[in-house]
């Protein structure tokens, strides 16, 4: 006999584990949560820089269910971080500018930040001789001040969110790898690595990160997307060196279009500093070190469908100037050192005692070769789709699915289901939190 769900979440990721919380939430029915690995929150959710970011560098227009999401998300994260005694710290950013042209920058960032909802109590723009005053050791030629950026322990988040989702009936299915799933005409059959039996489910929800378009192409949609991974890796800062900057200092992106390529100075919630992460192009989501599990596995990435986005990318100059320079920073600490030495010059290579957690990132390019900015999200038969969940997805999560949840619930994906009443304990309010995201 095969398990049988009414909804099976692929991906206990933070995504997908919010998204199985507040499914479980809401509704009464048989939820399940497929993930490949023994725990969840394995790669990207704890592979991460660790900062609940506030939503002052993401256009309001152009990135609103992002900006929204994470600015809702920062009040969750803060409540439920004090209510389990989960780590908070709430060290500030300084986005610093080091050029000229990038003065105007950090206005818009300033502006987009109170038009996101934060206070003029949270941002402040700041001159070079301001930042000074703050951190000594930092050069620039002026910042916005974001104080309330807080580092935290997305791992911890996760599973804590997990035991949660528990709590309101679902099951984490641990060690089931999706291969491959089969479209019946009211369920799908959804097999595993190394099971005999398929999962049988009536809705398929994809939340499986570095693998999600892989799934969607699985289920036949999507396939207008590729998708390309970047490995950000981070050094840890040695303690003699941990005073150089007591905030993160980030800098203003020089290329918006590729804002995960700049570097950081990064204060992690139990106080361990480090710099990181560039955007090592690399064969596949989950190669943490080299570039290939092996020469194969880089060849077939590379003719995975459709190759044409991949090509038109390769015309971007800029690109390829960049995932070389990316390279380099990978191989060479020194390459790496001098990328922070921009805003931080006395940090020498030798302050950079060990590499730190790196973590992949799988970002989706179009036909014209461009990266994809916000979360995609694609229908499916029987299933829905969510690809490209990057940056700040861990912040905006809670916030993210709960409005996803509604989403689908308003477009008839659940009437299978029977609705919990309407009220119900926890420390997140459904409604408040859809009405905030979605309002
Ligand atoms: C270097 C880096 C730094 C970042 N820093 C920050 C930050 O500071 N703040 C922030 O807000 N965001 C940050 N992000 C983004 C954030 O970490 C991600 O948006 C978020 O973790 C994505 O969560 P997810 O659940 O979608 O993916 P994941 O955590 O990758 O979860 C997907 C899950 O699906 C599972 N899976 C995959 N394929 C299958 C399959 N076939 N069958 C079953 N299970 C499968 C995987 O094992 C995995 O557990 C960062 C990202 C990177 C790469």
């Amino acid at each position: 006999m095969h398990d049988s769900w009414d909804v099976a979440i692929v991906g206990g990721g933070i995504l997908g584990t919010s998204v199985a919380y507040w499914l479980a939430n809401q509704y009464e029915g048989r939820i399940a949560v497929l993930e490949k690995e023994a725990q969840v929150a394995v790669h990207t959710s704890y592979r991460n820089t660790g900062v609940v970011h506030r939503p002052f560098y993401l256009d309001p227009k152009a990135r609103r269910v992002f900006a929204r999401s994470a600015q809702t998300a920062y009040g969750m994260w803060k409540k439920y971080a004090a209510e389990r005694g989960l780590p908070w710290s709430p060290v500030g950013t300084l986005e610093v500018a080091t050029k000229p042209e990038q003065s105007s920058r950090l206005e818009r960032y300033y502006h987009w930040g109170l038009e996101n909802g934060m206070t003029e109590r949270e941002l402040e723009l700041l001159s070079s001789e301001d930042v000074r005053k703050l951190e000594p050791h930092v050069r620039s030629l002026g910042a916005v001040w974001s104080k309330t950026d807080t580092g935290v322990d997305y791992r911890a988040f996760t599973r804590s969110l997990r035991a949660d989702a528990e709590a309101e009936g679902v099951k984490f299915l641990l060690d089931s790898d999706v291969k491959s799933v089969t479209v019946g005409p009211d369920h799908l059959m959804i097999n595993l690595s190394h099971a005999k039996e398929p999962v049988k489910a009536t809705f398929l929800i994809n939340c499986a990160g570095g693998n999600s378009v892989k799934i969607a192409h699985m289920l036949g949609v999507g396939r207008e997307y590729a998708d390309l991974n970047f490995r950000g890796e981070y050094w840890e800062i040695g303690k003699d060196w941990v005073n150089l900057a007591t905030r993160n200092i980030y800098t203003v992106a020089k290329h918006p279009e590729l804002p995960f390529l700049d570097p950081h100075w990064i204060v992690r919630a139990d106080g361990r500093r480090e710099i990181g992460p560039n955007a090592v192009p690399v064969f596949g989501p989950y190669i943490y070190r080299g570039f290939f599990d092996n020469p194969w596995q880089a060849l077939e990435k590379m003719l995975e469908p459709p190759v044409m986005n991949k090509i038109a990318l390769l015309y971007n100059r800029d690109f390829l100037t960049l995932a070389g320079e990316e390279w380099m920073s990978s191989i060479s600490k020194k390459v790496m050192a001098g990328r922070a030495q921009e805003f931080l010059p006395e940090l020498k290579v030798d302050c950079l005692v060990r590499p730190g957690v790196a973590g992949v990132r799988a970002s989706v390019i179009d036909k014209k070769g461009d990266f994809a900015k916000e979360a995609i999200e694609i229908p499916g038969p029987l299933s829905f789709h969510i690809v490209n969940y990057n940056s700040p997805g861990a912040t905006g999560s809670p916030a993210f699915a709960a409005w996803l949840i509604q989403k689908l619930s308003s477009n008839g994906y659940f009437e299978g289901l029977s609705r919990r009443p309407k009220f119900r304990s926890g420390t997140w309010d459904f409604d408040s939190v859809c009405k905030l995201v979605g309002g």
